[in-house]
């Protein structure tokens, strides 16, 4: 674990609300006077990926205000940054929630707010920004995101993400606002495969999104679609194996996926829902796939080229990756 630590590395798969710190969750759920017993749900170490939607509307109740969710943003900047992070893509779904007086831009505004607290206070970490659009939402809903998403792509919202529960909704819904989105330059990544729904998955890998994550349930004409592909996926291993969308560690499809050369990122979906790291995940893949010391820092290094980040900015996470790099090796 020590040598992942010191890797230098990049998120691109990181959920705002899922990456709350456990202590931070008890702090805003005592002011709101919310069960304790909720709390200790939400930091239980197994669940489903059906159970995982439950903890998410737990933790939804808790962020409910501008202060919490500028304080969560900055937070979990601030464990990217403490875990060697030099870029971190987050991603979060706007929200309206009129009882608690959240806009969905307010909701981006607070976001983006966190993210300036971070930045003036460290220098070392580049911040990208996806806003998600949540699969129990409208095409309406969808298309509000997008203009969100295209009103502050200045401020460095990059692109889209498109998640929530799997086994709701329909592609042909957001697809719209999806393609939308990708005609005024914005970057997309689209949850995919998390549950078999085959038919759903080829149209989104026919759409060939910019990049795309988890692809755990493919029969063997999909896999062979993806490999064809050459789409970068976001991996998420402690996310895949506890919520048993893949049986365990080394039957993961990271290790076909990375020996065809496959781009592959490595990163944690939930850090705190599944009590993981960025470290923690690399020690993983570098043990169940018995990686070596060198593969782990090119696993690392091309993830900066599958980010969204603009190219002079990935120019300069390569230059701060390569004098990192040499100081471990
Ligand atoms: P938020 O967007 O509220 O910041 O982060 C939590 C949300 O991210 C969840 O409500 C859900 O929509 C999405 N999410 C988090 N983890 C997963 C995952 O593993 N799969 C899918 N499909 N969506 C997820």
């Amino acid at each position: 674990l020590a040598f992942c630590q010191s890797l230098p590395k990049v998120e691109l798969h990181a959920h705002l609300n899922g990456s709350v710190r456990a202590s931070t969750l008890r702090e805003l759920a005592a002011e709101k006077q919310i069960d304790p017993e909720l709390c200790k749900l939400i930091e239980k170490g197994d669940r489903t990926l059906a159970e995982c939607f439950g903890i998410f509307t737990l933790i939804h109740q808790v962020t409910t205000s501008i202060s919490a969710i500028q304080r969560i943003t900055r937070e979990v900047l601030e464990d990217c940054a403490a875990d060697n992070i030099i870029f971190a893509e987050l991603r979060t779904t706007p929200k309206s929630r009129p009882e608690h007086g959240l806009t969905k831009q307010t909701y981006v505004e607070a976001v983006l707010a966190g993210i300036d607290a971070f930045s003036e206070q460290n220098s070392g970490m580049e911040v990208g920004l996806l806003l998600s659009i949540d699969r129990r939402e409208s095409a309406e809903e969808a298309m509000h995101t997008v203009t969100l998403a295209q009103q502050y792509h200045s401020r460095g919202v990059s692109g889209l993400d498109l998640s929530g529960n799997p086994t709701l909704g329909s592609w042909t819904t957001w697809r719209p606002a999806l393609d939308a989105a990708r005609a005024s330059g914005l970057h997309i990544s689209l949850h995919a495969g998390e549950v078999y729904r085959p038919a759903e998955t080829s149209q989104m890998l026919e759409w060939r999104p910019d990049r795309l994550g988890h692809m755990c349930c493919l029969d063997e004409q999909l896999r062979s679609s993806l490999l064809a592909s050459h789409i970068p996926l976001e991996l998420c291993l402690s996310s895949n194996v506890i919520t048993e969308s893949v049986a365990g560690y080394p039957d993961h499809h990271f290790r076909q996926l990375y020996h065809a050369g496959h781009p592959v990122v490595l990163c944690t979906d939930d850090s705190s829902v599944f009590s993981t790291t960025l470290s923690r995940e690399y020690a993983l893949a570098m043990a169940a796939f018995l990686l070596d010391r060198r593969e782990m820092l090119m696993l690392a290094k091309k993830s900066i080229d599958y980010s969204f980040a603009e190219s002079h900015i990935k120019q300069r996470l390569h230059t701060a990756f390569d004098r990192a790099a040499a100081k471990i090796q």
